[in-house]
């Protein structure tokens, strides 16, 4: 009895250590951030992923919004943020969704590219820097590859919790991606959104001083009787001004 115990403590410490080494292996700096991440995603496994769940995404919001002119206005404020930024030398394949949602607040990005505004959001906004503020926070998602290192992470944790899927295929992993390994991003990865956001106005020559303004309305809204759903994906607009006010010094803004 004791000596199985004592196989089975090893086995556990082995798993833990494997899964430790092939996090540290899969570490890779984004080129476009610089910063360390751990990746199990390739750039075309990413975009697949977002893809894939865009229509199941848009269908939670009421589908796509009707109005073509207002789809194309928020094409092209997209299309200035990437086609003047870092963005346009990525490999992804950016997509800009307006979607029908009259009453939830909320901006998300999907790996790969795919990013959604609600119409409730939309309307709120008073400027087209103010769109491009949203749109190229989401973008910062995109390029930090924000969902890829959660993909990742939460890898990590399912290969110590089961021990046996350490060759589990890439299939079986993104059928178990929940919502919140895609779109929950924490503190960190909004505040490099939007400081890459910050930055991609500034080269796109809009007002950056329009994204606090995205932040004082993303507050007003948040009232008590509101759903807190922009919480869930983009928490605390308070602290972010602060941030958002040194990204503006640092690129010159
Ligand atoms: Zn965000």
């Amino acid at each position: 009895m004791r000596g199985s115990w004592k196989i089975r403590i090893l086995i556990g410490l082995a798993i833990v250590v494997f899964a430790f080494f092939r996090k540290c292996a899969m570490t890779e700096e984004n080129p476009y951030t610089g910063k360390d991440q751990a990746i199990s995603l390739s750039t075309e496994e990413e975009i697949a992923i977002g893809l894939q769940s865009a229509p199941q995404m848009a269908a939670e919001y009421g589908g796509l919004y009707p109005d073509e002119q207002m789809q194309a206005y928020v094409d092209m404020v997209g299309a200035k943020l990437v086609d003047n930024t870092v963005a346009r030398d990525t490999p992804y394949r950016y997509e800009f969704h307006l979607l029908a949602d009259p009453n939830i607040i909320n901006a998300f990005a999907l790996p790969g590219g795919q990013i959604f505004i609600t119409y409730a959001l939309l309307s709120k906004l008073e400027t087209e820097d103010q769109l491009a503020g949203v749109l190229g926070h989401e973008v910062g998602h995109v390029l930090g590859r924000h969902s890829a290192e959660r993909i990742a992470n939460s890898e990590f944790w399912q290969t110590i919790a089961q021990g046996a899927s350490v060759g589990a295929d890439a299939g079986n992993v993104v059928a178990g991606i929940g919502q919140n390994v895609l779109l929950g991003n924490g503190r960190d990865d909004e505040l490099e959104s939007d400081d890459l956001g910050v930055r991609f106005m500034i080269k796109a020559g809009y007002d950056p001083y329009e994204m606090i303004e995205v932040m004082q309305i993303l507050k007003d809204a948040a009232g008590p009787n509101r759903a807190p759903e922009f919480k869930s994906t983009h928490p605390d607009p308070e602290n972010r001004i602060e941030h958002i006010k040194e990204a503006i010094k640092k690129y010159g803004g």
